[in-house]
């Protein structure tokens, strides 16, 4: 044997995704001085890259690199002493790398949170109160605040010293502390109580029964649950008996809810259920908590992981459950970056874990009912309310004709006035468009306000005298009169939520609030509408889209779609999808208690044979009139969708580029595929950059994949201008 043979023998090349937007791996050599053995898969590694130092993480080791030894560099220090993310994780994000076709450092860094990404250390112990600390009375402390904060902070149990340092706890408040005997180091917690849950739920319905067997019986093995049940059918109910029984067996739960979902009152419904710990995953917490409820799911401490979209890739040591609800949301794909979707990576995660995945929804994406159609979900059913709220009446009111003030007939507003000033109960009024007019033009020379950046116009906001682009961002104050021809003469056309906030106040004498990103933001803006729902005062709610999730409003007994026309212009081929699940969802909030609760509908275009089965309340129905057309025009779920999208501040540099990924792929592309565009978007400037789009529709997922992979091939081939900005997009939802 050569020496360098010898040597290329004992060489040990370290595999390592490292976040930076490539699509392959790194080799690097150990670090000096390590030894293999301690070099685990899944541990982070602190790597030079270029001149940055960055930190990746371990996919697997080698005895070969196909780069030239004497190139390689070594690694700088191991960061962990045990795997962050264990096997089937990993698995999970090589798979969404290669379905994605996404930079696989990226995808492994979605496993981590942004503390752990920057290469600090994983908390290892954690303070908890002494008796003495818990028995401390309020007045104790009083002459030291930080360590009176300190423990107020340690009353709900164990916080790791990570976080308490992140929350501004010093060390000397901890050294004082410990002095006194009042805290005391331990580990994070993982033993739950014996009994898991703290209070049973009601009897079951039979229903509810049947979908709870047919889970149970599938503990340890990939099966994947569909529950299509109306709002307030009981199907949270439905998971936290499906946790209860996977916490008795010792494992644990992840559960995804939609953006807006993830509310105090919905935590709150799973912590007043189970004793085991629940931990929280999104990205308001602050950076130490977030560690610590991260550290909580992947050390198996807690029972149930609850969180957004990100939660899909975090750790968890003991997987024994998935569940997804409101499945149908839109906020479970991702728009930018690494684009995916938390629902089909959860049902991935699923099966390489072999354990259920369990997907909710009042109104069950085309792609999950066809799943269920084909057998490959099992499909359960909750067709009746729990709690006696009977399914809304609800009722079309043909505007054509008809005088509207602020878009509101009389029709409607009376019914708003008997509802809330003589019924004393909620109304809920849906408009999905803010500010006060989505269009300003001068009646004398027929200017129109549009955005410099957008093919689009200027939403006038009256409150704050903005003109405002809801694509882009851009702003500017209300001129007082025309920029082209100084005329006073403005006019709005069109309707939004200020407008009708403000003729539905100078109308009635009871509270009107409203409810959209403007009035309020993210989660406060769910805060407030909660506290009103549930105050059950005498008030009309006035909102956007917030409205429409799954939420209980007990009091509320009309629901009034003020412009269902505006869902109906849609250039996606999933906007009557969209349409169809928007209005049984916001119709889904009447009456849920009382008796009797009522939906209204106006339009101008009664007879459209959607809205005819909507306010039938068949969604099953609308849902397989839409297949049907899906199927005759092979699109999603038949077809398998990918998009090469493209935008430049040119005109033409996009398409040009899109053109000439198309030539290079098309020969080398499966029979089954076939390349539409390329097409200018449906705006087709936006911030100020020209957006085109190459549809690539193939009739197998696998001729799908392979279609994927070529064109990504083609395109990253291509010189293009330093301008242009391109990648792809894998079952996007979103096609405008
Ligand atoms: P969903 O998640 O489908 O909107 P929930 O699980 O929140 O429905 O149930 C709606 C209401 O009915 C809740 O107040 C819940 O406590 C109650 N509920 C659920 N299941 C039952 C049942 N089997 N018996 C009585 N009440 C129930
Ligand atoms: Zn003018
Ligand atoms: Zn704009």
């Amino acid at each position: 044997m050569t020496p360098a043979e010898g040597q290329e023998h004992a060489t040990f090349i370290l595999r390592v995704a490292v976040p930076v937007p490539l699509r392959d791996v790194f080799d690097y050599l150990p670090p000096q001085g390590v030894s293999a053995d301690a070099l685990l898969p899944g541990m982070r590694l602190r790597v030079p890259f270029g001149r940055r130092k960055l930190t990746g993480i371990l996919v697997d080791t080698r005895a070969e690199s196909e780069q030239p030894l004497e190139k390689l560099k070594h690694a700088l220090a191991v960061l962990d002493e045990s795997p962050l993310i264990p096997a089937p994780l990993r698995d999970l994000c090589q798979w969404s790398a290669d379905y994605y076709q996404h930079a696989i450092g990226e995808v492994f860094a979605a496993a981590l949170t942004p503390t752990l990404r920057e290469g600090r250390e994983v908390p290892k112990s954690s303070w908890r109160l002494t008796s003495r600390g818990l028995g401390l009375g309020p007045a104790s402390l009083k002459r030291a605040k930080s360590q009176a904060d300190a423990v107020a902070r340690l009353q709900n149990g164990p916080v790791s010293h990570e976080s308490l340092r992140a929350d501004g706890v010093s060390s000397a408040t901890l050294r004082e502390l410990r002095k006194k005997d009042l805290m005391e180091a331990c580990l994070p917690a993982s033993n739950w109580p014996a009994e898991v849950t703290r209070e049973s739920g009601p009897t079951l319905s039979a229903e509810q029964g049947l979908c709870i067997d047919a889970v149970k019986a599938s503990a340890d093995t990939f099966a994947v649950h569909l529950l299509e049940g109306v709002t307030g059918s009981g199907k949270t109910e439905v998971y936290l008996r499906c946790i209860e029984d996977c916490l008795r067996r010792g494992k644990q739960a992840l559960v995804l809810i939609p953006e807006i979902g993830l509310t105090p009152q919905t935590v709150a419904r799973f912590e007043s259920r189970f004793s085991a710990p629940v931990a929280l995953l999104h990205s308001g917490l602050a950076d130490g908590r977030r560690l610590d409820h991260w550290v909580s799911g992947s050390t198996g401490a807690a029972g149930v992981v609850i969180g957004t979209r990100s939660a899909s890739f975090t750790p968890i040591a003991n997987l024994g459950l998935i569940v997804v609800d409101e499945e149908h949301d839109g906020s479970y794909k991702q728009q930018d970056g690494f684009r995916y979707s938390a629902r089909d990576v959860s049902v991935k995660r699923a099966q390489l874990e072999a354990c259920p995945v369990l997907l909710g929804s009042a109104t069950p994406s085309l792609e999950s009912l066809q799943n269920a159609k084909r057998g490959r979900y099992q499909h359960h059913r909750l067709r009746e309310r729990q709690a006696g709220g009977s399914l809304p009446a609800m009722r079309i009111i043909d505007l054509r004709g008809l005088a509207l003030r602020a878009g509101i007939s009389d029709e409607l507003l009376a019914e708003v006035r008997s509802t809330v000033e003589l019924g004393g109960r909620q109304a809920l009024l849906f408009l999905n468009r803010r500010g006060f007019a989505p269009t300003l033009q001068c009646h004398d020379c027929g200017w129109i306000a549009d955005c410099d950046h957008c093919d689009a116009r200027l939403t006038l906001h009256l409150r704050n005298r903005l003109l405002r682009c809801h694509h882009c961002g851009y702003q500017r104050p209300l001129d007082p009169g025309c920029p082209q021809c100084g005329s006073k003469s403005l006019l709005t056309h069109g309707l939004g939520t200020e407008q009708a906030e403000s003729f539905l106040k100078a109308e009635l004498s009871c509270p009107v609030y409203r409810i959209d990103s403007d009035a309020m933001r993210g989660v406060d803006a769910m805060e407030t509408l909660l506290d009103i729902a549930h105050s059950g005062e005498p008030c009309v709610i006035l909102g956007t889209q917030m409205l429409t999730k799954g939420h209980h409003f007990p009091a509320v007994q009309l629901v009034g779609v003020i412009d269902a026309d505006a869902l109906t212009y849609s250039a996606d081929f999933r906007g009557e999808e969209r349409m169809a699940q928007l209005l049984v969802q916001v119709s889904g909030r009447a009456g849920r208690e009382a008796a009797g609760g009522s939906v209204v509908v106006q339009t101008h275009y009664p007879e459209n044979p959607l809205l005819q089965t909507i306010t039938a309340q068949n969604y099953d129905q609308i849902a397989d009139t839409i297949l049907e057309q899906r199927a005759s025009s092979h699109l999603p779920p038949f077809g398998h969708l990918c998009m090469l999208r493209a935008d430049a501040a040119n005109e033409s540099e996009g398409e040009e580029f899109l053109k000439a990924a198309r030539d290079r792929s098309q020969r080398l592309l499966p029979r089954d595929t076939t390349l539409i565009g390329p097409l200018p978007a449906a705006m087709s400037r936006r911030a100020g950059r020209f957006r085109w789009q190459l549809w690539c529709l193939s009739q197998k997922r696998s001729s799908g994949l392979v279609a994927a992979r070529r064109l990504v091939a083609a395109a990253a081939d291509l010189k293009q201008s330093r301008d242009l900005s391109w990648f792809i997009d894998i079952d996007p939802s979103d096609v405008v």
